[in-house]
């Protein structure tokens, strides 16, 4: 027999678990796109999609994934031969800077490694270098849902500021949006990146960009930007169609209107944060218990730059594989795979795995998880320290 008949719980990050209420809110036939509900509530959207990342500035909605975001943020703030500086801390920074490379953009790679947060020394040296001021804008990624380091965005806007550069800052929040403290005004950040299906808790479909007066001013010499991706008629939403560049995403803001709901008037952003943070602590104590005289442990050492709705950890001897597929078929959790640490070709691959604890996650079902987890290394007999769920259990109590 097998314990896998009930909810099955996909616990990767992203898509995440969408709420049965954003689900229904979404189970409708199609509204009209010319007048009524849906283009009255849009501006409220808008609104809310401000508060979500702390600013009083511009957004733009696109019927897009994150790497249609990414290339969205790209074009609009570069010409072809421009220089940019970003810096890498683990897959997703990689490839946000494949795609400036192939759009013919001169972008340095900082790379800081699989599993550190970005220095804002060094890029604040690079910065430094740049004499001319060529670099148009520093990059990187808010918590790399790859490695989960999360860099501290106030501290490296304080150290451009300190160095007197103008460089734009792009931050890709995609995976830490509606999960960790994200300030986009008060941290000086003038553009993020962001999608649905992680901490916004709504299926794959929709990419937002927030950027600043600045940003938009520095856009408007970007000479990259084709008329589906420009954000500056969407921003603007004279015309309701704009607002989408075509027909609107009608389903998922429906959708989305729900999860800002939730996240905004029912929970509170501060909750939200919190809620991740207990969770994510919960699942570190559970990893450095199971690791009490094992080399099972957590990738990201420093507690301080671990992002709230991910975490990846190594279980040696493809035991962190073993798990993973134990779990799917035996106990009806899917957890994450080691993007980004080893091939799917290589022996290492099976080594890594990836927790998340993003959007619509309660404390009984990422300590189903951990529980699951422990019986699944009991089975298998993966040598792991004991009194994990003991642990987890007292994370949550703060
Ligand atoms: C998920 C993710 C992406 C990519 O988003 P897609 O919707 O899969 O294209 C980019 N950056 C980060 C940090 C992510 O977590």
């Amino acid at each position: 027999m097998s314990y896998q008949s009930g909810r099955h719980y996909l616990a990767i990050p992203g898509p995440s678990v969408s709420p049965d209420r954003v689900l229904n809110a979404m189970h409708r036939t199609a509204p009209n796109i010319y007048e009524g509900e849906l283009v009255d509530m849009t501006p409220g959207i808008v609104a809310d999609l401000q508060r979500m990342a702390l600013t009083k500035q511009h957004v733009a909605i696109y019927i897009a994934n994150g790497h249609g975001v990414w290339e969205a943020a790209i074009c609009n703030l570069f010409s072809r031969g421009d220089k940019a500086l970003l810096a890498a801390t683990g897959r997703f920074g990689w490839g946000w800077a494949e795609a400036m490379q192939r759009m013919g953009v001169a972008v340095d790679v900082l790379d800081f490694g699989k599993s550190s947060p970005a220095d804002p020394h060094r890029i604040a040296d690079a910065l430094k270098a740049d004499k001319a001021h060529e670099i148009r804008a520093v990059m990187l990624t808010h918590v790399d849902t790859a490695s989960t380091a999360k860099t501290d965005v106030a501290a490296v806007r304080a150290a451009m500021d300190a160095v007197c550069h103008p460089a734009l800052l792009a931050v890709d929040a995609i995976a830490s949006l509606g999960c960790d403290e994200l300030r986009m005004d008060e941290w000086g950040i003038d553009v993020i990146v962001g999608a649905s299906q992680k901490g916004l808790m709504v299926p794959p479909g929709l990419g937002f960009l927030w950027f600043s007066d600045k940003a938009m001013e520095l856009s408007r010499s970007a000479e990259m930007v084709t008329p589906y991706w420009d954000w500056k008629p969407r921003a603007a939403g004279e015309l309701f169609y704009q607002y989408f560049g075509g027909t609107a995403p009608t389903h998922h803001l429906y959708g989305l209107r729900e999860a800002l709901t939730m996240l905004l008037e029912e929970e509170g952003l501060p909750a939200v944060w919190l809620r991740h943070e207990r969770l994510a602590r919960a699942v570190w104590a559970a990893f450095d218990a199971w690791g009490k005289g094992t080399d099972i442990k957590l990738n990201m050492a420093d507690l301080s730059a671990r992002g709230h709705s991910v975490t990846a950890a190594t279980i040696p001897s493809g035991g962190a594989g073993a798990l993973r597929r134990w779990l799917e078929q035996e106990a009806g959790v899917t957890l994450g795979i080691g993007l980004g640490m080893a091939l799917p070709t290589e022996p290492a691959y099976g080594d890594f795995l990836r927790v998340a604890h993003m959007g619509h996650v309660n404390m009984h079902m990422t300590l189903g998880v951990l529980g699951a987890m422990e019986a699944g290394m009991q089975t298998l007999g993966i040598p792991h320290g004991s009194g994990a769920v003991d642990a987890a259990a007292g994370a949550l109590r703060g």
